[in-house]
């Protein structure tokens, strides 16, 4: 089978330099194994965060390893009693054309509700980090304002959805027109291209004459500085991500934001979507619910082809992708 690994370690944006295709021979399936043919691979920014050296709170990918992640398979050989031959399943798997597996970690997923990439972005990891930073953490109620910023990446549209089946305002950033008018045709209240536009401070300002009362940060930076200065009483901020700053070689500095939390009484809270690893099932039952009602769409960016794989993780840190960001590879 085929094998991507981690070539070296980058310093600032990867390249292709970091990827290192590979041939590797699985032995026969065994007692209690599957053989899974790979046929969706996610791609996403955390991945950026494991090919550095250090701790934080996924273990590093290893030099020379193969790289891996979310995988949806198809079982194709068993000696697995729960795992049938034609069942599909999701997992944290390498990035390779088949795979060899005892079925640990495997959930299988049904067939018939959605379609089975969807397991990788609304009803998979973004669509729960999504769900509970912005039900669990910001907590908006009707009427309130909500900021969310990477608002037409995998886990920006799913947030600004929610905070509207709430009852919320919801203002969105992304790095388009497309993507600015995709958002709109969602249901965004606003949405702001803070590449053109020049003045990103005073475009939130006008776009949230009442002040933002939830803010779901997706990318950190410059969008941030300027939500901070709108902030409301008692303002609630879930910290989910920090993409402009991950091919940093530096430690960002910018406004330090204390003095804004203290005077509004502000929570700001970090948040993994692991920490709501035991309400999962909770996460997947509501958002498949709201998605077969209607109440929530989502959208991806599909490159076709193994090969791919690397380019289409690259393209994450050029917002090549509107919704979530896939692999089809069989
Ligand atoms: P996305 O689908 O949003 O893809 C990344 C997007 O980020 C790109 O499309 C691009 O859109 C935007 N982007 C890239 N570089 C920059 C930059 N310098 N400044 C501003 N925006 C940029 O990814 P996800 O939805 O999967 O993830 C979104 C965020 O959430 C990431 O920060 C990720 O690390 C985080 N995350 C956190 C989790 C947690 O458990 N805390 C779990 C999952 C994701 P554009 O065109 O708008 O620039």
């Amino acid at each position: 089978t085929k094998v991507i690994r981690l070539a070296s370690r980058p310093q600032g944006l990867p390249t292709a330099a970091q990827f290192q295709f590979d041939t590797l021979d699985l032995p026969a399936t065994g007692a209690g194994q599957v053989l899974l043919k790979t046929r969706y691979v996610s791609v996403d920014p955390y991945m950026r965060g494991r090919m550095n050296e250090g701790k934080s709170y996924v273990p590093p990918f290893e030099v020379g390893a193969p790289l891996a992640g979310g995988v949806v398979a198809e079982v194709i050989e068993s000696q697995h009693e729960a795992l049938p031959v034609g069942s599909v399943v999701v997992g944290n798997l390498p990035w390779q054309e088949y795979i060899l597996s005892d079925g640990k970690g495997l959930n299988r997923i049904p067939t018939d509700k959605a379609p089975v990439s969807y397991f990788l972005g609304l009803l998979g990891m973004p669509g729960l980090t999504a769900y509970f930073g912005l039900l669990d953490i910001c907590q908006p109620k009707a009427g309130e304002t909500v900021v969310v910023s990477g608002a037409a990446g995998a886990v920006g549209l799913i947030v600004g959805q929610l905070a509207k089946i709430q009852g919320a305002r919801v203002i969105g950033t992304a790095g388009s027109d497309e993507k600015v008018a995709y958002l709109r045709q969602l249901g965004f209240d606003e949405a702001i291209n803070y590449k053109t536009t020049p003045d990103i401070a005073q475009a939130l300002a006008a776009a949230a004459p009442a002040g933002v009362d939830c803010y779901f940060d997706n990318v950190g930076g410059a969008i941030t500085d300027a939500v901070y200065d709108l902030l409301n009483k008692h303002a609630r901020i879930a910290l989910c991500g920090q993409i402009s700053s991950y091919n940093d070689t530096e430690t960002p500095v910018g406004p330090r934001p204390e003095t804004k939390l203290l005077k509004t009484s502000a929570r700001l809270q970090g948040f993994i979507v692991g920490d709501y690893f035991s309400r999962w099932p909770e996460g997947v039952q509501q958002l498949t619910e709201w998605y077969s009602q209607g109440k929530l769409q989502t959208e991806e960016t599909i490159t076709e082809g193994f090969d791919q794989i690397p380019a289409a993780f690259l393209g994450l840190f050029k917002g090549d992708n509107t919704g979530k960001a896939i692999v089809k590879v069989s």
